[in-house]
């Protein structure tokens, strides 16, 4: 099973380039479900029914996807699984064409916080969205997304840079980066040249194209390594991975109740009767640090929150019932113990490959975990009988940390930060383990079926 769920899990990657096109492959893939599910726009009212779906889109690249529950808000509180959308990388800055010895590159900005070096000689293209003028004359917007390998970064000879070993590759962040598109004649000029291959891409006059917004993502596909391939490599694994496994819990249909036997009541458009609002929040800009109008850190989470109590006619006071009774979990990935490097790991707190979901802490709440939201989630672990792994930073290095803290205090629920295990965090190429895909669904279905 777990083998399906990845290789699903690598489509959905890489169909998935940008934060702008995750959220369009989420809403291809709510079009094939067999309940209907509506997109609700922020600026018209909402009318919701017990057991419908329902998603909420920000700015193209943040989504809330919710199936209202059958109970009052107040009784059941609101189920969520948070994640994020992008991931580090490059982005192409607003002049970015220029020209130099007769080669075109693009100027790109560092987009969060890559491995820089995984970046050269790799197979890299372009994906994002613009913003045109239509023939209207309004502002429109459309994704983009170039297949072929369109740029590179080309490592220097190591006859030209001998302590590349030693040392480690280290790119001047600002002279360094442009990337390799294209060779240019003496009378191309690198801006009319970049606009006409938008334009090319796009069928959008280059004259209409008023600015974009564009990453740079790697060509090559998901793979499965190893001896028997209980690993898988692709680009975005953080935090795709936990974005894919969260959305399969919810569209998933087979959940179980609480008590493990029976499935609730079968309701209209063949989906399962289910008391409480189960919702998945996938936000953008987690990785400059979440503070936007789509971000974890924004009023995105907070305002569908609480339009779905405005619109099930919940007061104010239920409403904080409501949150009073809810549970988040922050679905981020963790790091997973790389034996040629023991010293980077506590060497109480390592984490395994394959060896299932990890349940991360930190005493300065970088991790929005804590005794009760912890013990919470290795009971749902126990239930869905999955194994589960404890991490813990080293003290002498800082520790990352995720929307569960900020998403959290924002509502006021309690939380727990948990993720799989994985290698390179942040390189271009990122590795997991099988098992563990499947493992992290299964929990998350028991927790959305939990009462
Ligand atoms: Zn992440």
């Amino acid at each position: 099973m777990s083998k399906e769920q990845v290789q699903d899990l690598l489509d959905f990657i890489d169909a998935s380039p940008s934060p702008w096109h995750v959220v369009q492959t989420i809403e291809a893939q709510l079009a094939t479900q067999t309940s209907a599910w509506q997109r609700l726009d922020e600026t018209a009212k909402w009318t919701l029914q017990p057991g419908g779906r329902y998603y909420v889109v920000r700015d193209d690249s943040s989504i809330v996807l919710f199936i209202q529950g059958q109970k009052p808000l107040a009784e059941t509180g609101f189920k969520i699984i948070g994640a994020h959308t992008d991931s580090p990388g490059l982005r192409i800055k607003p002049n970015a064409a220029s020209s130099t010895d007769g080669l075109l590159r693009l100027g790109v900005e560092i987009y969060g916080g890559p491995i820089l070096a995984t970046f050269t000689d790799r197979d890299l293209s372009l994906a994002g969205r613009i913003a045109y003028k239509n023939d209207q004359d309004q502002i429109a917007r459309m994704l983009v997304k170039f297949d072929q390998p369109l740029l590179r970064l080309p490592n220097l000879a190591i006859h030209m840079n001998r302590a590349v070993n030693e040392d480690g590759l280290k790119l001047q962040k600002q002279v360094e980066l442009p990337l390799i598109l294209s060779t240019l004649t003496e009378e191309q000029l690198p801006l009319v040249f970049f606009s006409e291959l938008l334009q090319q891409q796009t069928g959008i006059a280059s004259s209409r194209i008023l600015s974009w917004d564009l990453a740079v993502y790697d060509t090559q596909k998901g793979v499965f390594w190893g001896a028997e391939n209980e690993f898988y490599a692709d680009s975005q694994l953080d935090n795709l991975a936990s974005c894919h496994a969260a959305l399969q819990a919810l569209l998933d249909n087979d959940c179980m109740d609480a008590e493990g036997g029976a499935t609730h009541g079968a309701i209209a458009g063949g989906g399962l009767q289910l008391d409480s609002t189960r919702v998945c929040a996938f936000f953008d800009h987690e990785e400059i640090g979440s503070e936007s109008n789509k971000g974890a850190d924004g009023s995105f989470l907070p305002d569908v929150l609480q339009r779905i109590a405005l619109a099930t006619a919940t007061d104010s006071e239920d409403y904080a019932r409501a949150l009073a009774k809810s549970f988040m979990i922050s679905a981020d990935m963790a790091h997973a113990y790389q034996p040629n490097f023991p010293n980077a790991y506590d060497p109480d707190h390592k984490v395994t490959v394959n060896k299932g979901p990890v349940i991360k802490s930190n005493a300065n709440h970088r991790y929005s975990s804590e005794s009760v939201s912890a013990a919470m989630f290795a009971d749902w672990c126990e239930q869905a009988g999955v194994p589960y792994q404890k991490y813990s930073h080293r003290c002498d290095l800082p520790c990352g940390s995720t929307i569960g803290p900020i998403t959290s205090a924002k509502l006021g629920i309690r939380s727990i930060d948990v993720g799989n295990p994985m290698w390179a965090m942040h390189s271009i190429r990122e590795s997991a383990g099988v098992l563990d895909h499947g493992y992290m669904i299964s929990v998350m279905k028991r927790f959305f079926a939990v009462r």
